[in-house]
C-alpha cells in the first residue's frame, strides 16, 4: 500500500477510482469530496498513465493523486501549497508523476 493511500484510510476516507469525465485540456486526475469524505481518483486519467508509462506509471499517478486530495481535506488549503504538500510529506514529485498525461 502507498504511503498516500494507508493515511487516508487511516484518517476514515473513502478513496475510489471513479469516471470523473474528461475534461481535457484540464486533464481532471481526481478531487476530494469534504462532505462525504471521499477521494475520487479519475479511471480516466490513470488508463492514459497505464497506458503512457504502464503500470508503474499508473501506481505514481494515483500515489500522487491521493496525497493531493489528503492536501485539501488535513490542510484545508488554496492549490498554491499542494505540490510542497505532496513532495514534504510523501517524497513524491507531482510534476514527474503528472508528466505521463502529455505524453
Ligand atoms: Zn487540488
Amino acid at each position: 500500500m502507498t504511503a498516500p493511500l494507508a493515511d487516508a484510510l487511516a484518517a476514515g476516507l473513502r478513496v475510489e477510482i471513479a469516471d470523473l469525465g474528461d475534461w481535457a485540456p484540464a486533464r481532471l486526475v481526481s478531487e476530494y469530496d469534504p462532505r462525504e469524505r471521499t477521494i475520487r481518483v479519475n479511471e480516466r486519467a490513470l488508463a492514459r498513465a497505464e497506458g503512457s508509462g504502464g503500470e508503474a506509471a499508473r501506481d505514481a499517478l494515483f500515489a500522487a493523486a491521493v496525497a493531493h486530495e489528503l492536501y485539501h481535506h488535513a490542510v484545508g488549503g488554496a492549490e498554491g501549497g499542494a505540490d510542497a504538500f505532496v513532495r514534504e510529506r510523501y517524497g513524491i514529485d507531482p510534476a514527474r508523476a503528472a508528466s505521463v498525461l502529455r505524453r
